[in-house]
This record gives C-alpha cells, sequence and structure tokens, in this order.
C-alpha cells in the first residue's frame, strides 16, 4: 500500500513519524474519514469543512498541503486501485523537540498531514445490513467536546470491546439518561413514521453522513425531530439505525438484549440506506 506523509508517496513500510509527534503523547490530531464508491469520494466536500472546524475549534496550524488534500485522496485512491473503501486522514500539532503540555509554536513546529487507504470490496453490498446489529448502552464518559473529529479514541474502543464481550457489535453511549450517540456513528430510531436523531451541539460528532441522510429523508417527505431519546424510547420504537462515513445507513435490531420492532431491518433504514447509496454514488467526486 501507498500512503501519503508530509508531502510524501510511500510504501507504508517507509512511512515514519516522530515520537515526539503530538497526536502520539496527547491525542493532538484530528482525522477524517471519507468512503470510496466506485473509485469516488463520497461526502468529500463535507469532511474537508469539518476538517477545517476541527482545526480552528483546537487552535491547530493546517498543514501545508491543505489545499492540495482533493488531489491527494485522488492520488492515494488510484495509486492503491480502491473502488470500495476509505481514505484515512490525520492531521496533528506535529512534532516539536521535546514533550511539553503547553501548544508548540506554529511558527517553529509544523502539523503532520498521514493519509493512507483501506480496501473494503463489497463495502456497500455489506450483509449484515440486510440482518442488522445489535447494541448495548453504556455509560458516556468521553470529554465534552465530541464536535470535534480527536483521535482521542480510547473509551469508543473499549465501548466496542464491551459490546463485543456482551455477544453485540456496538455500544451507544448514554449520558444523563440520554442517547448521545454509538462509538463511532450517530444514533436514530423511527417511531410512527417520524425520525428521531440527537440534536447538534458539543456532545456529539456532526456526522457527515448524518447531514446527508436528514437531507434525504426530509427530501423524500419523512418527518424528522432533532431531540435527545432514552434507551428506553429507543427499545419501544419501530426502528433504530445509525450513520457513518464507513457504515452508511445501518440498521440497528436489538438494544440491550431488547428486539426493536420486529426485530428485522426496518423499510425507513433499509430506504434511506438505499437513497444514501444511490445519491452519493451520483455525487462522488
Ligand atoms: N459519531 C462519532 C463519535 C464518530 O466517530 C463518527 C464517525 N467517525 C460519527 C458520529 C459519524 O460521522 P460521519 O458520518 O461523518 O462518519
Amino acid at each position: 500500500r501507498t500512503v501519503y506523509v508530509n508531502g510524501e508517496y510511500l510504501p507504508e513500510t517507509e512511512a515514519k513519524v516522530s515520537i515526539f509527534d503530538r497526536a502520539f503523547l496527547m491525542a493532538d490530531g484530528v482525522y477524517e474519514v471519507t468512503s470510496v464508491l466506485g473509485g469516488k469520494l463520497i461526502d468529500f466536500d463535507g469532511h474537508l469543512a469539518r476538517l477545517e472546524r476541527s482545526l480552528t475549534e483546537l487552535d491547530m496550524p493546517k498543514p501545508k498541503a491543505f489545499d492540495e488534500l482533493l488531489e491527494i485522496h485522488r492520488k492515494l485512491v488510484e495509486l492503491n486501485g480502491i473502488d470500495e473503501g476509505m481514505v484515512y486522514l490525520q492531521v496533528t500539532r506535529g512534532a516539536p523537540g521535546d514533550r511539553d503540555f503547553a501548544f508548540p509554536d506554529p511558527e517553529t513546529c509544523e502539523a503532520t498531514l498521514v493519509l493512507f487507504t483501506q480496501n473494503k470490496p463489497g463495502l456497500a453490498a455489506n450483509p449484515v445490513a440486510k440482518t442488522g446489529i445489535k447494541v448495548i448502552s453504556i455509560e458516556d464518559i468521553r470529554w465534552g467536546r465530541r464536535d470535534i473529529k480527536t483521535v482521542q479514541l480510547l473509551y469508543p474502543s473499549m465501548g466496542k470491546m464491551m459490546a463485543k464481550k456482551a455477544g453485540c457489535d456496538d455500544a451507544w453511549l448514554v449520558e444523563d439518561g440520554f442517547v448521545t450517540e454509538g462509538t463511532s456513528n450517530n444514533a436514530y430510531i423511527v417511531k410512527d413514521g417520524t425520525i428521531i436523531t440527537r440534536n447538534l451541539g458539543t456532545d456529539i460528532l456532526h456526522g457527515i453522513t448524518r447531514a446527508a441522510v436528514l437531507r434525504f429523508a426530509r427530501e423524500a417527505q419523512m418527518k424528522v425531530e432533532e431531540r435527545p431519546f432514552t434507551i428506553a424510547e429507543a427499545q419501544g420504537a419501530d426502528e433504530a439505525f445509525y450513520t457513518s462515513a464507513s457504515a452508511f445507513v445501518m440498521p440497528v435490531v436489538e438494544i440491550d438484549g431488547e428486539s426493536i420492532g420486529t426485530g428485522k431491518p426496518g423499510d425507513v433504514a433499509t430506504r434511506l440506506r438505499e437513497i444514501y447509496l444511490e445519491e452519493s454514488r451520483k455525487a462522488g467526486i
């Protein structure tokens, strides 16, 4: 696999980042994951805009190649022959000479930029979307700026492991009694035809797939309510699903051992998945 590091395209075994890189020492980095379908980038503009926002919120300098990001994404997709898969991008505050809590001077410390691809043949036709997935609920103990897409992913990783141990696929995080989001996705329920998902704020990531799916839902005259919901409300819903750039729209059929609706992927989730895949392929760049 060819990867990109600070201006160079290299074999992955030759790519190197300093041990003083602040993402390595302090999780001082942000990232984006953009899907590739039919060799085209999905929702690229949204991911780029969110990256810029994450950088601004953290007062992190833009990498030198910021204006070339589309070109770099495309080149990696081409070099690695990706038809279906992902492009992972990470920007860090860089590698100052030594470890220090204070941010380094941006004049002397340049951002680190790393991109690599992940080949996922069959991503769109994922058979799991036909059966749906099971989630557990766990307490949301992450930091309070979940709207910034940082590489501080230890608790979401732990959540995923707790889910696996319980024989499930993912965890929905609960704060003050209400679902915030999934470990790596935005959470939704459907009741009497209305799609319910938590409103945007600093407590959840502003999903790029969420924005697209809600737009398609409204265009298809589906009702949408952006508000928090509880696990009990979700368990009594007709359907549940989640969205993310790498899983698109994924039906959820069980929460904490309770079947949702018929226990099978619901019509709304299934339809939204189809619309999302169709429209995104058309709009891919
Ligand atoms: N919430 C969290 C915590 C995430 O990690 C992700 C995916 N990175 C999402 C939501 C979904 O965002 P997107 O649709 O932009 O992938």
